[in-house]
């Protein structure tokens, strides 16, 4: 049976720099957007404005039965969100996931934002450990992906940043890492193998090296583990009504290094307390 090669060329990488620079582009748009009052739609609306306005389409109304440019996953869902008529609050703890597909080839991000409120610091200051923990072990397995020889090795290193991080300083809980949904390779295909694990297992896992692109998306809980799908058939929520964080970035592994390609600036300022300088892709 043929199986393309989970590896590209440097051509086909150099392929995917403007896929992931307008995915980059989308979520920054929304990212200025997000405030109490604007609807989960508006915002989805926003990115699909910039994706179609670079000459992009939405890879994710390329998946089967989803018709949105975004998935927003507000407070206790961590991904999976349905944009529409949901109005943000003050506080509120909302993650955001886009990809841009361009000439045939795929981007994958998300980030997550917590809604300015004044009235609430302390939930927002808890909101904002869950993200900044999320974003920071997503970082790690990038910076991993520059030295690492097996993708298992990712896994290692984002579950043991999460660890480093817990209990959460501001509510005493421990992390929760999202078992079932994993990040994975991507290309002409927004998702494609093969899967990378947010946590460790016993496998090694396939070789990383020149030619790798992965989507590295740790989905993070400040609490359990456990999730449900919502009658929608889409959201993923916590059992424990736990709030969720989810960041994701697209990345190539090249000859002379790595490149984030869904960052403009290639993942430099994220990569920078790791000690991994990015490489443009030659
Ligand atoms: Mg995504
Ligand atoms: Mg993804």
């Amino acid at each position: 049976m043929f199986r393309r090669s989970i590896y590209k060329s440097p051509a086909q990488l150099r392929s995917m720099v403007e896929p992931g620079l307008i995915t980059a582009a989308a979520l920054d748009e929304v990212r200025t957007l997000v405030r109490p009052g604007i609807t989960t739609g508006e915002l989805d609306a926003a990115a699909s404005r910039v994706i179609t306005g670079r000459g992009a389409e939405s890879n994710f109304q390329l998946v089967r039965g989803y018709r949105h440019t975004t998935c927003i996953s507000v407070n206790d869902q961590v991904v999976h969100g349905i944009p529409g008529e949901r109005v943000l609050q003050p506080g509120d703890i909302v993650s955001i996931d886009c990809g841009a597909q361009y000439q045939g080839w795929n981007g994958d991000s998300a980030i997550t934002i917590v809604v300015p409120d004044a009235a609430q610091p302390e939930l927002v200051a808890r909101r904002e450990e869950l993200s900044r923990v999320t974003e920071g072990s997503m970082w790690a397995g990038i910076a991993a992906m520059a030295t690492a020889t097996h993708i298992g090795q990712l896994g290692d290193a984002i579950q043991t940043y999460i660890e480093a991080q817990g209990p959460s300083s501001v509510s005493g809980d421990a992390y929760g890492i999202l078992r079932e949904y994993v990040g994975h390779g991507i290309g002409r295909k927004m998702h494609e193998a093969p899967s990378v694990f947010n946590y460790r297992t016993p496998d090694a896992g396939a070789e990383i090296r020149p030619g790798l692109v992965l989507a590295i998306e740790p989905m993070v809980t400040a609490g359990g583990e456990a999730t449900f799908v919502e009658d929608d058939d889409w959201t993923v929520t916590t059992v424990d009504g736990s709030d969720g964080s989810h960041w994701e970035h697209s990345i190539a592994r090249h000859e002379a290094g790595i490149w984030v390609l869904t960052a403009a600036d290639g993942g430099a300022a994220g990569l920078a307390p790791f000690g991994v300088v990015p490489v443009p892709i030659p």
